[in-house]
């Protein structure tokens, strides 16, 4: 775990991400999808953040806009202390090396009509690192360590199943050793056998690689095991942050609340305590006022529809945004 005093690898402050919403004849662009609204947040070497919400919450779209996917629309994004926000695809190249994405579906982002070979080759191409021969051994050694044999460099994904497509996802991402990989729902498709034998397999390359890792989820079980802190995330914007121990023990935002509520417990005294939150995540195009959660909110008040609540320090590493959450 990174300590407190490190200089933080990833900082994020105000970042904003709104995606025109075009309308009529001519597509004006009347409203916006406020996907990432205001979020701050960082990670420090060697650490891991989980980031967690429903679907719509706008976690993916944060790690795309982390990852520069996206260009966002407002805030900065800060690498190794060099603001990135804004960088043409020309002096973004370098930081390419270091900030890598993990994707939900590998069928999906792995190229169907290259073999692994080529797939795993392709990072050193694009960056104009080694011949042949020397991408040829990389690959072998990749290959070897996310535990999967030299031969599968002449099959193609098809040929695999979906925690084997993932293991050549994860080696994709290390094959050019980055600081950074934002791993995107990586286990979301696959069984829960499964689940956490990439689980283990990310613990084992982070402490091999010294990498740090966003990890992103809808469920907070699977991020329990693998993060040092996390982050929860509603409608654009940061609900609650803790170390992984605390929130987990004491959650102050209802929204995290109904989240730890929804993990399966065989104890049926504790199942029958649970806040379970109804309904879905409203629109980012028009999100609700005051607190965004209120609709759904078993505590709202008058003041929780009015006024919008800021994310506030409750000591002990915790922040929440809630009227009525204290320390
Ligand atoms: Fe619920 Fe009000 Fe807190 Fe929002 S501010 S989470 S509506 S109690």
């Amino acid at each position: 775990m990174a300590s407190a005093m490190t200089n933080p690898l990833l900082q994020v402050d105000n970042l904003n991400m709104y995606f025109p919403v075009r309308e009529g004849l001519m597509l004006r662009a009347k409203t916006f999808n406020r996907a990432v609204d205001g979020v701050s947040l960082q990670i420090n070497p060697g650490e891991t953040l989980g980031l967690v919400g429903e679907s719509g919450c706008g976690k993916s779209t944060l790690g795309r806009c982390i990852a520069r996917l996206y260009k966002p629309s407002a805030g900065t994004i800060r690498f190794q202390g060099e603001d990135i926000t804004h960088m043409s695809a020309r002096a973004l190249r370098p930081f390419r090396q270091n900030i890598q994405m993990i994707f939900q579906d590998p069928m999906e982002s792995l190229n169907a009509r290259h073999t692994v070979g080529d797939i795993l080759a392709e990072p050193f191409i694009v960056q104009g690192i080694g011949d042949s021969a020397f991408r040829s051994k990389r690959v072998a050694e990749l290959l070897n360590t996310v535990g999967l044999p030299a031969r599968s460099a002449t099959r193609y994904p098809f040929e695999f199943s979906g925690g084997q497509r993932q293991r050549i996802g994860i080696a994709r991402a290390i094959a050019l050793n980055p600081k950074l990989v934002i791993c995107d729902e990586p286990v979301s498709a696959l069984d829960v056998s499964i689940q956490s034998q990439i689980l283990n397999l990310l613990v084992d390359l982070q402490s091999e690689f010294n990498l740090s890792y966003l990890f992103i989820a809808h469920d907070l079980a699977v991020v329990k095991h693998i993060s040092d802190r996390v982050a929860v995330m509603y409608l654009g914007n940061i609900v609650e942050t803790a170390d992984s121990e605390i929130i987990y023990r004491d959650a102050k935002h209802p929204y995290t609340q109904s989240l730890i509520a929804a993990i399966p417990v065989p104890d049926p005294q504790r199942r029958a305590q649970r806040i379970i939150i109804q309904g879905d995540v409203p629109s980012a195009i028009n999100p609700p006022t005051g607190c965004h959660f209120h609709p759904r909110c078993p505590r709202a008040e008058a003041r929780c529809k009015a006024e919008k609540p800021v994310l506030r320090e409750l000591g002990n590493t915790q922040f929440a945004a809630c009227h009525l959450a204290s320390g």
